[in-house]
This record gives structure tokens, sequence and C-alpha cells, in this order.
């Protein structure tokens, strides 16, 4: 037997946390994959979602002929290689990597946001979940009582590094300094990214866009703080990141030159709506804390219309409510 640590995860945060759903590992803002000292392509590896890199391990380990498991200790995914799996293994042991194909997933047609189910065993839940994000945000349904969380936001000015995956163009942060903690829990900002149009509605209405600043605590549990934006003046915390909009899906981040200032992108009315929910791209995971802020931010027609030239639909349907309350602090 063989193992392969896999271990090189450059330029991205490597929290010793994992989703583990059905087939496939969700690791960490994974940027760089290498397996015996090769790298592999995680654009051809893997699909990001939700600031967490999914590798298929079913292809990956088919492509490999071999075992895939996470060991958390080392932080790595290690690949085993058996007697059995040797023939479909190259003498090298460097993995076939121009064979492993990702399941694409889209905002259209065949693989589109009703068919993701379908597309990979560990995207089930984007059927069968009965908390499922985006949702309709009914006011007049809105509860306002004991049970809201207390949220505090710690954010600084910060260092992000962007890149466009395909799906959309997510900032991913750098310093590790930014945090919010909800119920005296804390949960590390690992990136934001942008929809358009907004994937939450509120009273059945869309905003021309919206964005999610995803954290995660140290035991993986995940919460979205989502930020409606509506048209009007520039936003100016975003002005250099959009300067620098990455119009084609990227290999490598592209970095910023000067910091976000995430405070300043924030409104000023930090009032939530609160609800349960789920990832809104595959694997469409649940247990995802949400907070809506409910006043939106702006941002011009121009800044709309550039990220519109790349990503002119990248938004889930509203979900069904399944009986969750929405809750208001
Ligand atoms: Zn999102």
């Amino acid at each position: 037997m063989k193992k392969f640590g896999v271990k090189s995860f450059v330029g991205g945060l490597a929290i010793g946390a994992l989703f583990v759903s059905g087939t496939s590992y969700a690791l960490p803002s994974l940027t760089k994959l290498v397996v015996n000292g090769e790298e592999i392509s995680t654009n051809s590896l893997a699909t990001v979602v939700d600031g967490k890199v999914l590798v298929p391990a079913r292809s990956l380990a088919e492509a490999l002929g071999a075992k895939v498991v996470w060991d958390a200790d080392t932080n790595s995914v290690i690949v085993t290689t058996g007697a059995a799996s040797a023939s479909t293994t190259p003498s090298t042991g460097k993995p076939a990597a121009p064979a492993l194909t990702a399941s694409h997933w889209s905002y259209e047609g065949e693989s589109g946001p009703d068919q993701w189910y379908a597309l990979e065993d560990a995207y089930a839940a984007c059927k069968t979940g009965v908390e499922q994000s985006p949702i309709n945000i009914v006011t007049s349904n809105v509860t306002k009582d004991q049970s809201a969380a207390a949220l505090t936001i710690h954010y600084h000015p910060t260092a992000v590094t962007v890149m466009n995956n395909g799906h959309t163009i997510q900032a991913n942060e750098a310093s590790g300094t930014n945090s919010i903690t909800v119920d005296g829990i804390a949960y590390k900002l690992a990136q934001f990214h942008f929809h358009t149009p907004s994937e939450n509605q509120i009273d059945g209405q869309h905003f021309p866009m919206e964005g999610h600043l995803v954290h995660k605590s140290a035991d993986g549990k995940l919460a979205v703080l989502g930020f409606l934006i509506k048209e009007g003046q520039e936003n100016k915390p975003l002005a250099e990141l959009w300067s620098k909009l990455p119009k084609e899906e990227t290999k490598t981040d592209v970095a910023l030159d000067k910091t976000i200032d995430l405070t300043a992108l924030l409104p000023t009315d930090k009032s939530t709506y609160q609800f349960e929910g789920s990832l809104t791209t595959p694997p469409c995971s649940e247990g995802v804390k949400w907070f809506v802020f409910q006043q939106p931010i702006e941002m011009s027609a121009e800044q709309i219309k550039a990220f519109r030239a790349i990503f002119p639909d990248d938004h889930r349907p509203v979900q069904e409510l399944n009986g969750r309350k929405v809750v208001a602090n």
C-alpha cells in the first residue's frame, strides 16, 4: 500500500474541518492540490462551492485507482493505492490528472438548479433537503423574538485575493483576522462572493445583486452574512475589487493592491433576518446559519453592469420554507 499525502493547500485557509457529504470531499479554500509532487488543477478536478473546493472523491478515486480519505489530524487528503488497483495507477504513482473531470453545474439548462441533485450523488440535498436556501423572506411573517441569535461582527480592512471560479467572483480572505460571533461561537470569514439577481427575496422581490460573506467555525459549521444590493451610489469599498474583476475563470487568484474595508461595506443598520438554511450551490449542504441584513447597500448601475457582463445570472431560485421561521433581531 502506498500513501500519498496531499498537503499542498496553497493560497487559502487550511482550517482543520471538512464537510463530508456522500461521495465528495469539500476542502476549505483549497486552491492547489498536489499528489506525489504533481499539481492537479483544481479547475479540472474540483468545484468551488461557497468557499470550499468540492473534490468529487469518487471520480478522484476512480481516476487514481485509489482510496481517498481525509486526515483531519494532518489536514490532508490521503490517497491510498492498493495492489488491486495498481493496474489503474501509472507505475510512476502519478495520478492520471487529464482523466479527471468534475461534475459541471450551472445556472441554466440541463445542469441548472433543478438538475443539480442528478449531477453527483453528493448533491442529493439540492432536491431532498428541507432547509434549503435561498428563501423568500415575507416581512409580515418575520417574528421579532428572544430566539434571535446575538450576532457580533469583528471586521477590519483586509487583504483579499480574487478569483473567478466559473460560477461567481469570489474574494478570499487572506489575513484570517475577520470573524463574527454568533451566540458566543466564533466563525472566521473565509470568503465573500456575489450573485445577480439577489438569491434571497424580500416579499417576493429580488434585488439587483446580493453578496454572501461566508464564515466557518472551528468545528466546520457555516454562517453566512448576506447583504442585498440596490442600484444607487458607487460602492467605494468594492471599487478596487471591481477594477480587477476577472472576466475569465481563473487558475490562480488575483491579488488586490489595496485592502478592503469590510466594515464600510456593510449597511449602517445591522438588523438582520435570521434563518436556518443551506449552501445555495451544490452540494446544497444544510446546517448553515443565515443572516440577511434588512437594509440593502448600494452599488452604481455601472458596477452592477460590470458584474453582469461576466455573470448575467448566477442565482438559485427561492426554496420552500417547510415550516422554518424567519426571526429578526
Ligand atoms: Zn452565495
